[in-house]
């Protein structure tokens, strides 16, 4: 047991000199915040119960539960060297006090010690992955809907506000390229409707790679154009819901029927914002409250992890095809080219990603967590700075 303790000790030890500044500030926040505010806390595990995410605190744990170790441990650690500024002040995101949830999906201490971080990094305990796109999001539209349950799973995230897209920003090309890997000169989809006629995206996409392997791939999605992400022999499971009549609401009931189903690659994909942002404008206010609702679509899907048990061993990506401004999406300015990138998990840690991301690194980021091998034509490269590794050398941009 005592072994066992100074095993568990040593590798919390490990992970805490390993955090940048920015996770250091991120922990002490999380630390100064459960610390000082007993009855914050009381709130917190409140919280916590009516979203349906396990109390660190039940009646059947002891005090002296792993997690509170590692919150007093790290607090020691790093009270001597945090550094000075606002806690947050490098990010965009916000501490939203109406919204502090922490403790899912905090990155999971292995109780294996490892000599090298990439072995530490490497323990296979992700199993599966879940990606989830909302259309049309730009970062901003996070704070201002506020999309609480995004925000909450953020935290405990590795996430940029500021990865790219490809031009041109459009649903179906740019989901093409986030999910085959490529340049959309490769898998040259350059339509953005549905178009049965042109069948679908040239290359191998993760979705090829994943069930080539055995893995169980499932598509659930608010457009139809994006079945020619990929041919249909590759998803398992593909269901549209049509956002006309099947809202967000539907999409994420379908998904989790998946999820008990059991699954090892899953992609949803929101419709609404997009919708309403053409009707209404980016970040307009029905557009903020359409990204509210999505939100809460969302938070159902995560509930459903925990629901099956497969919170702990899921790989959660957050991401989007593009911005807008006015009441479209078509230049290389910044309003339709940037978009969120959001990773949590099993040993991800918490920090701000400083390696610039791309939307086509999202195929290989996902194919690095599953053990698949990467293919040589992709443009796309691991965010290994995401998983507490030395980032890759970027390929090529596109064009
Ligand atoms: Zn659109």
């Amino acid at each position: 047991m005592i072994q066992k303790m100074f095993k568990y000790y040593y590798v919390i030890a490990r992970r805490a000199l390993a955090l940048r500044a920015e996770a250091i500030s991120h922990a002490m926040m999380e630390i100064a915040y459960s610390a000082s505010t007993m009855s914050g806390w009381v709130s917190i595990r409140r919280k916590k119960q009516e979203r349906g995410y396990p109390s660190t605190s039940s009646g059947h744990r002891s005090t002296t539960s792993p997690r509170n170790d590692i919150r007093l441990l790290l607090f020691f650690l790093l009270s001597s060297c945090a550094p000075s500024g606002g806690l947050w002040g490098y990010a965009p995101i916000t501490v939203a006090p109406t919204s502090t949830v922490m403790e899912w999906p905090t990155p999971l201490p292995t109780l294996t010690p490892a000599p090298a971080t990439e072995t530490l990094i490497s323990t296979p305990i992700i199993e599966r992955v879940l990606l989830v796109t909302f259309d049309g999001l730009r970062p901003e539209a996070i704070n201002q809907a506020p999309m609480d349950n995004l925000i909450y799973m953020a935290r405990g995230s590795s996430y940029t506000l500021n990865a790219k897209t490809i031009f041109p920003p459009w649903t179906l090309p740019a989901h093409t390229s986030m999910l085959d890997g490529m340049c959309q000169s490769k898998h040259g989809v350059t339509w953005n409707e549905y178009i049965p006629e042109n069948g679908y995206a040239v290359g191998t996409d993760i979705f090829d790679l994943a069930h080539a392997a055995g893995l169980k791939t499932v598509m659930v999605v608010g457009k139809e154009k994006l079945r020619q992400v990929t041919e249909p022999a590759s998803t398992d499971v593909f269901i549209f819901k049509d956002h006309s009549i099947g809202e967000d609401p539907a999409i994420a009931k379908s998904a989790v029927q998946e999820m008990k189903n059991g699954f090892d690659l899953m992609f949803v994909h929101f419709p609404n914002g997009d919708i309403v942002g053409h009707e209404s404008g980016w970040l307009s206010k029905r557009q903020l409250t359409a990204y509210h609702e999505e939100d809460i679509a969302f938070k159902t899907l995560l509930d459903g992890l925990v629901a099956n048990q497969l919170e702990r061993t899921t790989l959660v990506i957050v991401t989007s095809d593009h911005g807008g401004q006015g009441t479209n999406h078509i230049t290389r300015q910044a309003e339709d080219m940037t978009i969120p990138w959001i990773m949590a998990g099993p040993g991800i840690p918490a920090k701000l990603l400083t390696t610039p991301v791309n939307i086509m690194d999202t195929a290989p980021t996902i194919a690095y967590a599953l053990n698949l091998p990467i293919p040589l034509e992709w443009d796309g490269v691991v965010v290994k700075e995401a998983f507490g590794l030395e980032p890759e050398t970027r390929k090529s941009a596109c064009q």
